[in-house]
């Protein structure tokens, strides 16, 4: 039987919507209206696309939007001094420098300068230090949608074996961290794993994430196993494919999210899921 289709379009929808009934009763009871600055440094065409989806769905949803657009040019000082210029607005409560940065910029020290309480990312190493140990605050975005993708399944995580495939900090780590707190016992592979096929086999839940374009065969992938798929790669003649080899494994998984129309608008929604915790806790003092 082919798998089940995770249909992260769909799910993300809905969480938008209940977002946006979210953020009007907040509004009507404290006044708050969500804000997210976004800030885009350089012209890459791609994070260009990313940032409208997301400013377009904030809009959507009613949250209020302050983007910010740098020439590649722009200098550290420039984006720090910005940073903390958002940073002390009241109108904010959720920050996002689109990632990548130019190389004259130092991407981790600008990551650091966003105050914790507007981690709408979660890249702040206050905020993975609160995910290692268990006490999230703001999760990162993909991984949160990966998790709300697994959950929709309805299979249980606890106990199960789950491999992650790719060892990021914005994805490999906290999909990992965020299984093995829900109890299944986690592998993550690499570049430098052996036995890699060996070891997605054993998966009854099994995360790819490595920027391959469709790298996971059907005899990689253990029958029945839920399966998702985050990675995002443009292939020669155009199309857009995920680490997974879509049709053959589709007869094999017992669940797969597709790409595109799977984790990328589950990160959106998260993104804005993130932004509206940030301005309820600050509502609520
Ligand atoms: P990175 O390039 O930062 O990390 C890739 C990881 O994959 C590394 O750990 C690397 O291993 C591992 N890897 C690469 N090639 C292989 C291989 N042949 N075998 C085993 N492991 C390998 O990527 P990201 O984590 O940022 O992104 C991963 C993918 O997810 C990309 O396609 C990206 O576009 C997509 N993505 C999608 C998002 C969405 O919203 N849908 C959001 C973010 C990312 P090593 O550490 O050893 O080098």
């Amino acid at each position: 039987m082919p798998a089940q289709l995770i249909d992260g379009k769909g799910l993300a929808l809905e969480i938008r919507q209940k977002i946006a009934q979210d953020i009007e009763a907040l509004v009507q009871k404290t006044g708050v209206r969500p804000g997210l600055a976004v800030v885009l440094v350089g012209e890459d065409p791609a994070s260009a696309v990313y940032v409208r989806n997301k400013k377009k769905a904030c809009d959507t949803a009613g949250l209020y939007v302050d983007d910010h657009m740098l020439p590649s040019t722009a200098t550290q000082e420039e984006l720090l001094t910005l940073i903390a210029q958002l940073n002390a607005d009241p109108k904010i409560h959720g920050i996002l420098v689109q990632l990548p940065l130019p190389p004259q910029i130092d991407s981790q020290m600008v990551l650091n300068a966003v105050s914790p309480d507007k981690d709408a990312d979660g890249f702040h190493p206050y905020n993975i230090g609160r995910l290692v140990t268990g006490n999230p605050l703001f999760v990162p975005c993909t991984p949160k949608g990966v998790i709300r993708m697994i959950e929709s399944t309805g299979q249980v995580i606890e106990g199960k074996r789950a491999v992650v495939l790719g060892r990021s900090n914005i994805v490999g780590k906290p999909v990992a961290m965020l299984l093995m707190h829900r109890h299944a016992t986690v592998t993550i592979c690499h570049s430098r794993t052996k036995d890699l096929p060996g070891m997605c086999r054993e998966a009854d839940i099994l995360v790819a994430a490595i920027g391959k374009a469709e790298f996971v065969k059907a005899d990689m992938v253990k029958a029945g196993a839920v399966v998702i798929d985050v990675g995002i790669n443009r292939l020669d003649d155009g199309r857009l494919v995920g680490d997974v080899d879509f049709e053959p494994v589709k007869d094999q998984a017992g669940w797969l999210s597709p790409v595109p129309g799977g984790v990328g608008p589950m990160t959106i929604a998260m993104l804005l899921a993130n932004t509206v915790e940030a301005a309820t806790r600050v509502a609520k003092g």
